[in-house]
């Protein structure tokens, strides 16, 4: 499970000054002192470690008081409520179009489990809040999406549409729409190409299929496990492209934890959902708050 190193962390700093019944300017120091090593050494952004302790420091020291906890636990409280807002603060649902169907653009590196995550957004789409998603083979390029995509829909049960390799991804995109249109399917995920790298011909092949179907959510998939290159990658892909949220798959690895902690303040774009596994149910709503809680115990 990711964090685990800095939940062990970060958590051991705190119960330092959990019970202090009184807590100095230079108790604060001290703890943030460790409280940004260990951030740093589970890959956080520098810059955001630097703003967060900042923060911190600040509503610790010339904090109220409340009645109700301890000077060491009112600091404890400050650390958890600058986390969860550092990861976007309130949960970010995926969005619902007024007038249906919802049109979803997934988008990602090769690999970092765009098709898998479509598969599994369908899944919870129907499962947890009873829509009718149609999958769309959008991705010609690599050669086993399509089947990939293809057999995730027999296994759950649920149409993919596909119009082969030898037809663009746009004309694919704007079919698709059509036919879900006919077939009142409320969400529509099209699966896209992914390269090795952020690309010239990959975002204007993107930006074509954004211009066409004019998604009310653009996904960005993004790999947990390669840590500071895919917060780079969510920046390049935002500023090219423009996206409305990201989701952080395998965080059920032992990834540290560091670009689902930095991702939302380098980019300002909120993780709406976060990968815990390779089944097709391993997909939770990210919220801000449990995760903090979740790192800090
Ligand atoms: P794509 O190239 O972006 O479409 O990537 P795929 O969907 O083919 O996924 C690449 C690999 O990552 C596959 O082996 C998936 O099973 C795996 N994968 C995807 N999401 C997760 C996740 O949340 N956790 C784990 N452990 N593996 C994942």
């Amino acid at each position: 499970m990711a964090f685990e190193g800095l939940a062990e962390r970060l958590q051991g700093t705190l119960k330092k000054i959990r019970g202090k019944g009184k807590v100095s300017e230079q108790d604060v120091k001290e703890m943030m002192r460790e409280v940004r090593l260990a951030l740093l050494e589970a890959d956080v952004n520098f810059k955001v470690v630097k703003k967060f302790v900042a923060d911190v420091k600040e509503r610790a020291v010339g904090q109220e008081v409340m009645d109700s906890l301890t000077p060491g636990q009112q600091v404890i409280k400050v650390v958890n409520e600058e986390l969860t807002k550092l990861m976007g603060g309130e949960q970010s649902k995926i969005a619902t179009a007024n007038k249906p169907p919802t049109v979803v653009m997934m988008v990602g590196l090769q690999g970092a489990g765009k098709t898998t995550t479509t598969g599994k957004l369908a899944h919870h789409l129907r499962k947890k809040h009873n829509r009718k998603p149609l999958m769309v083979a959008a991705d010609i390029y690599r050669p086993a999406a399509i089947k990939q995509l293809e057999t995730l829909g027999k296994q759950l049960d649920m149409p993919v549409f596909s119009l082969g390799d030898q037809v663009s991804p746009v004309e694919i995109a704007k079919q698709a729409i059509e036919k879900a249109k006919e077939e009142h399917h409320d969400y529509v995920l099209i699966d896209t190409a992914g390269r090795l790298h952020v690309d010239e011909n990959l975002m204007s092949e993107l930006d074509e299929i954004k211009e066409v179907t004019k998604p009310d959510e653009i996904l960005l998939v993004i790999d947990a496990m390669t840590g500071q290159d895919a917060v780079n990658v969510a920046e390049n892909f935002n500023e090219r492209l423009g996206i409305t949220g990201v989701v952080m798959t395998k965080l059920d690895g032992d990834t540290r934890g560091g670009a689902a902690i930095s991702v939302k303040a380098v980019t300002g774009m909120p993780i709406k959902f976060a990968g815990m596994g390779e089944k097709t149910d391993a997909l939770e709503p990210f919220h801000p708050e449990r995760m903090a809680s979740r790192i800090l115990g």
